[in-house]
Order: C-alpha cells, then sequence, then structure tokens
C-alpha cells in the first residue's frame, strides 16, 4: 500500500499517571485551580496548561500549584504566532511572545511548548507566512536551548492555515525542526490526532519522526462534524483513531505523556470539570 499502513501490534493499555489533561477541555473560562482539582480527583498523571490562566495567577504560582498536586506537565498552550505580521512590530511582538511562553514552560518543567505558527492573515500569503514563520523559529533557538525548553510544533489541519497554524503537515513540521535545530536538542514535533488523522502517509510520517515527538495529543473526529475547532470528539467519538496514533508514535519511541485534548462545544455546556475530566479519563483509558 502507498500509504505505508501495514498492520502494527496493538499498544499496551495506558497506565492513567502516564495521561494529560489539556485544560481546555474542560472549557475556554476553567481556571488553574479548579482544573487542576479535576485533573487529580480524575486520576490524571500530567496537565497541559494555557497560558492565559498561568498568567492569571502567574506563573511561580501555577507552578507551584501544580508541582504541588503531584501533576507534570505535558505542554504549554500555546505560542509561536508568528502570522499574520504584515507589520514589522508584528514580528517583533510575536518574538518577545515566544520568549515570555519559554520562561512559563520553564518554570513549569513543561514537555514542550505547543508551538502552532500562526496562519497567513486575511491580506497575507502562504510563501510569505512560511517565510515570516521559519525566521521567526529560528530567530529563538537560542533563547530556547539556554533555557533548557523544548519548542514542539504541532502541524494543525490545513482548514485552519489561513487564520491559525500553517504548519500543516507533520513532513512540514519535522523539516522545519530539523532544518532549523539540527541537533534535536530543542525543536520537536507534537501529534495531534485531530489534525493528522487523514494524513495518507500517516506511519512512514511518523516513523521519520523517530526522537523528535514532543507530545501526543488524543481526541477524535466526528462525522459529521458540526464545527470545525469546537466539536472535537473525545477518543473513540469518530473516525481518528487515536490509539493508532499513539502505537504510531510509539513505534518511533515515543514514550512520554499522552494528552487528551477536546475542544467541544457539547462539552463544555455540561458547565462540570470534574463530570467532564471523568469523561476524558475514560474515553482516553478506552481508545487513547
Ligand atoms: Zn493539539
Amino acid at each position: 500500500m502507498i500509504s505505508g499502513s501495514k498492520p502494527i501490534p496493538a499498544p499496551a493499555p495506558l497506565a492513567a499517571e502516564r495521561i494529560s489533561l489539556n485544560q481546555r477541555t474542560l472549557g475556554p473560562e476553567v481556571d488553574l485551580a479548579t482544573a487542576v482539582e479535576a485533573a487529580v480527583a480524575a486520576g490524571f498523571g500530567a496537565i497541559s496548561p494555557w497560558r492565559v490562566h498561568v498568567e492569571a495567577v502567574g506563573r511561580k504560582q501555577a507552578g507551584r500549584m501544580i508541582r504541588d498536586a503531584g501533576l507534570k506537565v505535558s505542554g504549554l498552550c500555546s505560542a509561536g504566532f508568528f502570522g499574520p505580521g504584515a507589520r514589522p512590530e508584528d514580528g517583533r511582538e510575536a518574538r518577545h511572545d515566544m520568549l515570555e511562553a519559554i520562561e512559563d514552560a520553564a518554570e513549569l518543567a513543561a514537555a514542550t511548548i505547543v508551538t502552532i505558527g500562526g496562519g497567513v492573515g486575511a491580506d497575507g500569503d502562504m510563501w510569505t507566512a512560511r517565510e515570516r514563520l521559519e525566521a521567526g523559529l529560528a530567530g529563538i533557538l537560542d533563547d530556547a536551548r539556554a533555557a533548557g525548553v523544548r519548542v514542539g510544533l504541532e502541524p494543525l489541519h490545513p482548514m485552519v492555515a489561513a487564520d491559525r497554524g500553517c504548519i500543516s503537515t507533520i513532513a512540514y513540521a519535522l523539516e522545519l525542526a530539523t532544518t532549523i535545530d539540527p541537533v534535536g536538542d530543542a525543536f520537536g514535533v507534537v501529534l495531534d490526532a485531530y489534525h493528522v488523522w487523514w494524513e495518507p502517509h500517516l506511519a512512514a510520517s511518523v516513523a521519520c519522526c523517530q526522537g523528535r515527538i514532543d507530545a501526543v495529543h488524543v481526541c477524535d473526529w466526528r462525522v459529521p462534524t458540526r464545527d470545525l475547532v469546537l466539536d472535537r470528539g473525545l477518543p473513540g467519538d469518530g473516525v481518528a483513531q487515536p490509539r493508532r496514533l499513539r502505537a504510531l508514535a510509539e513505534a518511533a519511541g515515543y514514550a512520554g505523556l499522552v494528552e487528551v485534548e477536546v475542544f467541544q462545544r457539547d462539552l463544555w455546556a455540561l458547565k462540570d470539570p470534574d463530570k467532564i475530566a471523568a469523561a476524558a479519563m475514560a474515553a482516553t483509558l478506552a481508545h487513547g
């Protein structure tokens, strides 16, 4: 088969302590203290906090709160918005924002900074956007290294390339990481089932990421999908096969945390962080 999707062994069941809860799964307004409490109650071993909520309490307090709860940090969400950048000052702002994220990630001992690249912008073009992105990322390599922080490039589904993230495929994310950081001590790749499930060369592309996988995000693609950003499914609730993505990552040597990341209005409408966290844990144990 062209896609190289030969059978791969089913991965071992996930232990709860290896599963991380992306804070936004609970809803965009849920603060860090509530999210940490819900994660612990549901048995998660890690959390992926959002920067807006880290900033709300300050990075030192956020780090303390997470450590005291006994949680690890899979990734810090999110940074690297190098678009649209039509004005020179936008590039400076993006760099400043990335440097802040590096400090946050160092304080939180985050496994990586989830870096999505930024979009094209209403009056931009893809080629310029990618030039800007490549230059912007190269410009923070030394800062990331000095802080001992990893920058995880997350390809997003091409449907959001114009307005959110123009790193659209695993191959491009890996090419960026290896070109900017040939050594591999700072730049890696983040694999998210929602964004890469459709790739015809998924198996081969993940295999090429050996030694560079910073994070694995599990979730699902609902059919029909009613909103391209806010209708993600819990693992098992769609066609993305998140467990297969984990199996491919593990076959490429990945042994890190597995993060459940589900932005879904139906879940958020429950307005019950404990219930949502428990549902996310159950779905990830069963299908992640
Ligand atoms: Zn993700």
